[in-house]
């Protein structure tokens, strides 16, 4: 069977079901070519909601555990994997089954098949019923990524990446989670929660590779107690597999002996999925990564051909991916779109949360930038006490001579919820007093982001800064 379309979208993740509603709501019929049978990609059926939906249970259990020294002391947690499982499955398939409809609604014809390009305006897809062509005048290539796996490593179905651990087959006595950054860090919160002993081995000088140390810090401290070790500048040099485990052995400056493991996750990465669409028949070429180059409309170097999420470029995120998305549709439509968001957010949903946006600390001295800074430590809100987290911090970062907001850093429960308003000032251009003259309900988290303010306009009253208190606004 042929089909022609004016919009083909290849990928059904949240940047091609997003870019594909969007240019179908904009009038254009649309295709959508998806391997699996259901839509939404990694980031819904193996990544951030089945991982959020087990980091929940984590913060329940954590919790729990905290009231203890509270005055109220819960048994400890009887976990029945299985309706686990179940419970992660249906909220998934709830939202399968929400993006179906959406798809059914707006008349986006969506293949299931495996597609490659054999040139500039056709794509072949490998179906179950044979192979069908798809004709396009315009195409957007949302193909994602895939984990990085490791050379020389036992074929072990106990070695897992991101989506074996998601399965969740079991919870072993102990984990090795290589990789600490915020796939190996989100898993082993749960993986920790549910009861199991996790190390961590990260080839870096920290954890969060590229995160403000400030934000690190207190993420580290708090997980150090909880897990068996977490080995920096470290990795692993061979694993043996047997009846009786994994037996690891490492190298670096704070490497352990050698040591077994129930179960080891890996997560050092992911890699574009771009080697396996035959782009050179479009005339596409990916970089030495495997990354599509694009420019801020999101074209690749043939024009009517887009690229969006994970496969241009990091970082490697579900928000990204549906901006582009939706930048890729408009441009196709004709509209006067283009990718020029001034910050991406981050988040580790670990316990605690860290996220952060804008410059970094480390990243506005290297480059010579003049700035101010405001660290609130949560020890002292109110209402981070009456919850038990006197760990957190809100840092805020603005340009010495505008006061306008650069960065922003938050570590804590919800902090990914509270970043939100400090993107918002970054692209509303605030300064540092626009932010502290906004009255923030008391008590709560978000008022540490005003407190950060008030630190760097010298107008703060909830601590006392003595001498370098500013005299005069
Ligand atoms: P993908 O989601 O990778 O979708 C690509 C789609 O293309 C897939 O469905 C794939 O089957 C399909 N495809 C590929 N090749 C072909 C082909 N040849 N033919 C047909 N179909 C094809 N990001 C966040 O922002 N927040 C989070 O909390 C978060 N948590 C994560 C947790 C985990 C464990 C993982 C692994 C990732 C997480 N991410 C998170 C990252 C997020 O999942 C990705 O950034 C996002 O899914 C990228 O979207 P995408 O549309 O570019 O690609
Ligand atoms: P990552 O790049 O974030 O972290 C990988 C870590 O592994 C790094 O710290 C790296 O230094 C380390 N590493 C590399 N090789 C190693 C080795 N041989 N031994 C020990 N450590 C090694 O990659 P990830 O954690 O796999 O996540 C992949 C992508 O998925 C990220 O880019 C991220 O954007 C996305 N993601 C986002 C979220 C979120 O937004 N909450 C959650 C999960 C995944």
């Amino acid at each position: 069977m042929a089909i022609e379309t004016e919009v083909l979208v290849l990928g059904a993740g949240p940047g091609g079901y997003t870019a594909a509603f969007r240019a179908a709501d904009l009038g254009k019929r649309v295709t959508l070519v998806e391997r699996y049978p259901v839509l939404g990609g990694v980031c819904l059926n193996v990544g951030c909601i089945p991982s959020k939906a087990l980091l929940h249970l984590a913060e329940v259990i954590y919790q729990a555990r905290d009231c203890a020294g509270k005055g109220i002391k819960f048994g400890e947690p009887e976990i029945d994997l299985e309706q686990v499982r179940r419970w992660k499955d249906r909220v998934v398939k709830t939202l399968n089954t929400g993006l179906a409809g959406l798809a059914k609604q707006r008349q986006v014809q969506v293949v299931q098949g495996t597609g490659h390009f054999v040139s500039d305006r056709k794509l072949e897809v490998e179906t179950e019923e044979g192979a069908e062509t798809v004709s396009f005048q315009h195409a957007i290539i949302a193909a994602g990524s895939r984990p990085v796996k490791l050379p020389g490593w036992p074929n072990d179905s106990r070695i897992m990446d991101s989506t074996g651990a998601l399965a969740l087959e079991e919870i072993p006595e102990s984990l090795l989670v290589v990789g600490g950054g915020v796939i190996g860090l989100e898993m082993a919160c749960f993986y920790h929660a549910l009861g199991a002993k996790v190390s961590v081995v990260e080839l870096a000088d920290q954890l969060l590779p590229g995160a403000d140390p400030d934000l690190v810090k207190p993420l580290h401290q708090t997980i150090s107690k909880r897990y068996e070790g977490i080995w920096l500048n470290s990795k692993v040099t061979a694993v043996e597999a047997s009846d009786q485990g994994l037996k690891v052995s490492f190298e670096g400056s704070e490497a352990p002996e050698s040591q077994t493991f129930d179960r080891i996750l890996v997560a050092v990465g992911r890699r574009p999925n771009s080697d396996s669409l035959d782009l050179e028949a479009a005339g596409i070429q990916a970089d030495e990564r495997g990354f599509i180059e694009v420019d801020d409309r999101q074209r690749t170097s043939v024009r009517h051909i887009h690229a969006i999420g994970d496969i241009v470029g990091n970082p490697m995120l579900a928000h990204k991916a549906t901006h582009e998305g939706k930048v890729a549709a408009e441009v196709i439509c004709d509209l006067p779109s283009a990718f020029q968001a001034l910050t991406i957010p981050s988040v580790a949903y670990t316990d605690p949360e860290v996220a952060w946006m804008g410059k970094s600390e480390p990243e506005l001295k290297a480059a010579g930038v003049e700035y101010d800074k405001g660290i609130f430590p949560w020890a002292a809100s109110g209402r981070a006490l009456g919850i038990g987290r006197r760990e957190g911090l809100t840092k805020l970062l603005s340009d010495r001579k505008t006061g306008r907001i650069l960065g922003a850093g938050i570590v804590g429960p919800h902090a990914g919820e509270l970043v939100a308003e400090t993107v918002h000032a970054l692209e509303m251009g605030a300064d540092v007093e626009d932010i502290a003259l906004t009255i923030h309900p008391h008590p709560t988290l978000s008022e540490t982001i005003a407190f950060a303010a008030e630190m760097i306009d010298g107008s703060i009253t909830d601590l006392y800064l003595g001498k370098s208190r500013k005299e005069t606004k």
